[in-house]
């Protein structure tokens, strides 16, 4: 018996000791101490302009929280492994990350607190949202882009979403796709990503099968500015949209499209 307990304590000093992740979890450790420091800090500089009345001293207000994130982004990695993600999501000369990875068996890795901005939306729009990592939580799922995705994968990111739904209060159709906020830059996740599945769930918003008639006047472009799509360039907003919502990777906009949208820009009143 006290061999056994000995050899347990061997055991996990040495799966602490050879944690693979140890020296960039001490990294995190020591920014996030110094963001705390910045925020805890009082204002010592009055960065008010001449114009405005200059206040005579802080006054800390006793009633505050952290801000929460309204949105969830869904990338896939474009990478070969887990492995690979986790290693570039913690060198930092990649500016790369996001606060979940999960891999193809359904692991999950939590890699950054969910208060806290991970840099995974780049340069993105969705309707006046400009910047979609203040306000978001980063999904990758490990996908070389062209794979379609486990079902052990979805069903550990379809837990994820329900603990972050609920915790946060995050709208149903703000649970979207990188693709979906960066249409000429993005085309993650793939196009096999069951959208609709998730939305089955409560993960974002889908459209009817029984679609009422498609008015003459009907202005596509103003329902996919509707939804949240940047439309400054047409052809790929069309192409995102048709990816998320049809499955299809082509450009052109066709009656099936064009009646789908006309349903979906409804929801998103
Ligand atoms: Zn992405």
């Amino acid at each position: 018996m006290r061999n056994s307990v000995l050899l347990l304590f061997v055991f996990i000093f040495i799966a602490c000791s050879t944690h693979p992740y140890k020296s960039t979890n001490k990294v995190y450790k020591q920014k996030v101490k110094a963001y705390a420091k910045e925020i805890a800090a009082l204002p010592k500089e009055n960065p008010f302009s001449d114009s405005a009345l200059l206040p005579q001293y802080w006054v800390g207000t006793t009633n505050f929280n952290l801000r929460k994130p309204t949105f969830v982004i869904i990338h896939h990695t474009a990478q070969n492994s887990c492995d690979q993600t986790l290693k570039t999501f913690t060198l930092p000369r990649t500016s790369v990350s996001a606060h979940y990875v999960i891999c193809k068996s359904g692991v999950l890795h939590h890699m950054l607190n969910d208060y806290l901005r991970a840099w995974h939306g780049g340069v993105g729009k969705w309707g006046n949202q400009t910047d979609i990592n203040s306000v978001s939580i980063g999904i990758e799922l490990d996908n070389n882009g062209f794979e379609p995705f486990d079902s052990l994968q979805i069903n550990s990111l379809l837990s994820l979403l329900d603990r972050l739904k609920k915790q946060y209060a995050i709208p149903s159709a703000n649970f979207i796709g990188h693709g979906d906020i960066a249409p000429t830059r993005k085309n993650d996740p793939n196009y096999r990503f069951p959208w609709k599945l998730l939305a089955e769930k409560g993960f974002g918003l889908w459209y009817d099968e029984n679609r009422e008639p498609v008015p003459a006047n009907f202005n596509h472009i103003q329902a996919l500015r509707i939804i949240g799509y940047d439309v400054k360039d047409t052809s790929a907003a069309i192409q995102s949209f048709k990816r998320h919502f049809l499955q299809d990777t082509t450009k052109r906009i066709n009656d099936l499209d064009k009646s789908v949208l006309n349903n979906l820009q409804k929801k998103y009143y």
